[in-house]
C-alpha cells in the first residue's frame, strides 16, 4: 500500500483517519501531535524547567526525544530526567539500564528515586504485604516520588509519558466508578505544591509511540511489568482495545467527550483547598495523604 500523502510505502494504517503513512510522514504526523497538543493545552512557558518521569519504557522515551528535538535550541528551557525506581526485581533494573543510556546520548541530568530509600519497602515487598493490587500502591508512590523529586530539582513543569491510550482508559475507569470529580480534580494540572504536570503524548496513540520508536530506532525495551496484567486498567485497557478495533477512534472520542465535559464541570466542581498532610507535609485534601495511608496498611515505619 502507498503513502497518502507521497508515492512511498505505508508502514501504517491510521483506521480513525483513514490514511496510509510512509515511516517520514507517520514521524511527522506524531511529532505534529504532540505539537498540537502543548500548544492547545500551553504547556510549555517560556524559562520552563521540565523534568521528564522517564520510566525508559517506549513512551516515556518517545516522549522525551521527540520534546527534546522540538525545543533543544531554546536557551531558556532545561531539561531533566527522573525514573522512579520501584523495586520491581526482573523488569526494572532492565528498564532503567534504557533510561540511563537516552539519557547519556541526550546529555541530560538523570536523578533514580527509589521507592525503598523513600517509603522503606520495594513493590515486590508490598505486593507481598497488602491486600490491594500492587498497582494501587505504585501509582500513588510513584506521583508522591516524582512530585517531591521535581520539586527538589527545581522543575516548573513534570512531564509524563501518557498517551491517549493512558488518558482513555484512565477517564473511563473513574467515570465506570462514578467517581467524575475525582476525574476532573486529577485533570487540573494546577494545585498548590504539586510541580505542574504535562501529557504532550496525550493524543497520540499507544501503538503508534511503539511504531514511532522503533521507526527512529530508538534503544527501548518493549517488556511489560509482571504486575500489569492483574489491575482493573488492565481489564478496561483490554475492552477499550477491542472496541477500538471495531470502532476506529473510539478512544479519541471518549477524550473529546471528556475535554467537552471538562469545561462545564470545573465550573461546577470548585477547586479543592489543599493542606499539608500531618505526617509527610506533601499536599492533600484531607489530613492524611493517600500515600501515608497506604503506608500504614502494608506496615512501613517511614
Ligand atoms: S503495572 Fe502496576 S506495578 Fe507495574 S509499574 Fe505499572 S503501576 Fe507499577
Ligand atoms: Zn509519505
Ligand atoms: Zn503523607
Amino acid at each position: 500500500m502507498k503513502c497518502d500523502k507521497c508515492f512511498h510505502g505505508a508502514i501504517i494504517h491510521q483506521k480513525y483517519s483513514g490514511m496510509h503513512l510512509c515511516k517520514r510522514h507517520f514521524e511527522r504526523d506524531v511529532e505534529r501531535k504532540v505539537k498540537y497538543s502543548i500548544r492547545r493545552y500551553k504547556m510549555i512557558d517560556q524559562g520552563d524547567i521540565i523534568a521528564f518521569a522517564l520510566s525508559g519504557g517506549k513512551d516515556s522515551t518517545v516522549l522525551l526525544h521527540i520534546v527534546h528535538s522540538l525545543f533543544k535550541d531554546r536557551p531558556d528551557i532545561r531539561f531533566i530526567a527522573i525514573s522512579v525506581d520501584e523495586g520491581i526485581s526482573g523488569y526494572r533494573e532492565k528498564t532503567l539500564k534504557t533510561a540511563k543510556q537516552v539519557c547519556k546520548e541526550l546529555n541530560i541530568l538523570h536523578e533514580i528515586a527509589s521507592f525503598e530509600d523513600q517509603f522503606g519497602l520495594t513493590i515486590d515487598q508490598m505486593a507481598d504485604r497488602g491486600e490491594r493490587s500492587p498497582c494501587t500502591y505504585c501509582g500513588v508512590f510513584r506521583r508522591l516520588t516524582l512530585n517531591r523529586t521535581a520539586k527538589e530539582l527545581g522543575a516548573t513543569k513534570l512531564a509524563t509519558g501518557h498517551c491517549l491510550d493512558d488518558e482513555a482508559q484512565t477517564v473511563l475507569m473513574n467515570l465506570l466508578r462514578g467517581d467524575i470529580e475525582r476525574l476532573v480534580r486529577l485533570m487540573s494540572t494546577k494545585k498548590p505544591g504539586l510541580v505542574p504536570r504535562i501529557k504532550p503524548l496525550r493524543n497520540v496513540p499507544e501503538k503508534e509511540t511503539a511504531l514511532y520508536a522503533l521507526s527512529k530506532e530508538l534503544p527501548i525495551l518493549f517488556e511489560e511489568c509482571p504486575y500489569a496484567n492483574i489491575s482493573l486498567r488492565a481489564e478496561i485497557r483490554d475492552m477499550l482495545n477491542v472496541f477500538e478495533v471495531n470502532h476506529p477512534g473510539t478512544k479519541y472520542s471518549l477524550m473529546k467527550s471528556f475535554d467537552i465535559l471538562t469545561k462545564y464541570l470545573k465550573k461546577e466542581i470548585k477547586g479543592v483547598d489543599l493542606r499539608r498532610c500531618s505526617i509527610c507535609g506533601e499536599p492533600t485534601m484531607g489530613d492524611i495523604c493517600q500515600t501515608c495511608k497506604l503506608l500504614k496498611i502494608i506496615g512501613s515505619h517511614r
